[in-house]
């Protein structure tokens, strides 16, 4: 009991997102000797803004929207991240993944800080015209934020290439012109990338393939377990299998299957297509527990669903050798001290899931150019630029002796620390 007493109050402490951030901001910060005044600046958020979203819904009632965006940094450019619709969306969850932005696009080495915004709604019980009405009134509330040169959001959890898409029309109004460049992950056709709707998934394959090749595996003689299957868990299903890798585990948040010889993902992919998006009542599997896939006998375990599914306990219990981190924040600090004394290799998602930005600043590169790219160009960039990312991590972990988490956040601690020393504080 006591034991149990003591697992929940270490985990309250990091119930907080952000301070989960500062966790691991705070060790590296120490093992690298970053200044303290670097880090007070990192500590805090550039600009925060909060909005009321007023929109008409199809009863005929106005609902009102909680919607949010928070700049973390512009000190290496302009800032980028995504927009999240979900229901647990709120100052904090956004405040965390916007500080995530700004060192996933520092380890990615491109040119931008860090974002994140949000709605508090559930797009699954939205209709189309509800979503877009939200979608245009809350551009317009952040008009003045986002900006091509300034603020650059693309979808997250929740939303996708067509909300982007309704985000650049209401965006165009407002400022009287065409400006694509304003946010990524739009459409193929509408200035969206060949290459960007796969590209987060893409990232989590060759990060994968990056740390096998380190732990002297081959892909032919390992297994895998992917939790989501949404834009990136599908994607990363799908790779690592065209990849030789078995995939052994899928799930959503509808149902998680079971296969030991391994799930056909084509045939899952092709399911979820006929069936509204959900793996519910896919037959190539039997049917298992959420949990029971991130504990599942594996070779590599990929959460790329939800943040904080890998807890103390979920990690005590944790079976594979390697993580591939697809979403943002899927374990908590807690876990990491298990996973660090199990020798689990955790490959971060501020490395592992830099795939999909990295793309957006490609397709925001093809928009500025106004000069369009082959899918095969965009994914040879890709794949050397996540390449280097991985070598600079885990070289990094070697110099400071520390695991790939830390020597992430190292690796854009240097960066950005050099930003602001170089532009000065006053
Ligand atoms: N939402 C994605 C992420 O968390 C993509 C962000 C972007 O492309 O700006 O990395």
């Amino acid at each position: 009991m006591a034991t149990e007493t003591k697992t929940t109050m270490t985990e309250q402490q990091h119930d907080s997102m952000f301070d989960a951030v500062l966790a691991r901001l705070d060790v590296a910060a120490k093992i690298y000797g970053l200044s303290e005044d670097v880090a007070n600046v990192l500590r805090s958020p550039q600009k925060q803004v909060q909005v009321s979203i007023p929109v008409m819904m199809d009863n005929g009632k106005v609902q009102i929207f909680e919607g949010f965006r928070t700049i973390h940094s512009t000190v290496l450019g302009p800032s980028k991240g995504g927009i999240r619709y979900a229901m647990d969306v709120c100052e904090d969850e956004v405040k965390a993944l916007s500080a995530w932005m700004t060192f996933k696009c520092a380890v990615a080495n491109l040119p931008y800080g860090g974002a994140k915004g949000g709605i508090k709604c559930d797009p699954r019980k939205m209709s189309v015209g509800e979503l877009e009405r939200l979608t245009k009134a809350y551009t317009i509330a952040m008009a003045d934020v986002f900006g091509p040169d300034r603020d650059i959001p693309a979808p997250d959890m929740g939303t996708s290439g067509r909300e982007m898409a309704w985000l650049v029309d209401a965006y165009n109004k407002v400022h009287r012109g065409d400006y694509p460049a304003v946010t990524t992950g739009k459409p193929v056709g509408m200035g969206g990338s060949l290459g960007r709707d796969a590209a987060t998934g893409r990232g989590v394959m060759v990060a994968t393939l990056a740390a096998l090749k380190k732990m002297s595996l081959s892909p032919n003689d390992v297994s895998a377990a992917v939790q989501g299957f949404g834009n990136v868990g599908a994607h990363a299903a799908r790779l690592l299998s065209d990849h030789g890798i078995i995939v052994c585990a899928i799930g959503d948040h509808t149902a998680t299957y079971w296969n030991e010889k391994g799930i056909e993902i084509h045939a899952a992919l092709r399911y979820v297509k006929e069936n509204n998006g959900v793996l519910k009542g896919f037959t190539g599997g039997v049917e298992i527990k959420n949990e029971e896939l991130l504990t599942a006998d594996v070779d590599i375990l990929v959460p790329a669903a939800l943040q904080n599914v890998i807890t103390g306990d979920i990690a005590a219990n944790v079976k594979a050798k390697l993580i591939i981190e697809g979403a943002n924040g899927p374990t908590t600090p807690e876990a990491d001290a298990i996973l660090k004394e199990k020798n689990i290799i955790v490959v971060p998602d501020i490395l592992a899931n830099g795939g999909g930005v990295t793309v957006s600043y490609f397709e925001w590169v093809q928009n500025r150019y106004g000069y369009y790219w082959s899918e095969e160009e965009v994914n040879m960039k890709h794949d050397a630029s996540m390449n280097t990312a991985f070598e600079h991590v885990w070289n990094n972990a070697q110099l400071y002796n520390t695991t790939m988490r830390i020597a992430a956040y190292i690796t854009a601690l240097k960066k950005v620390e050099l930003g602001i020393k170089a532009k000065g504080i006053y």
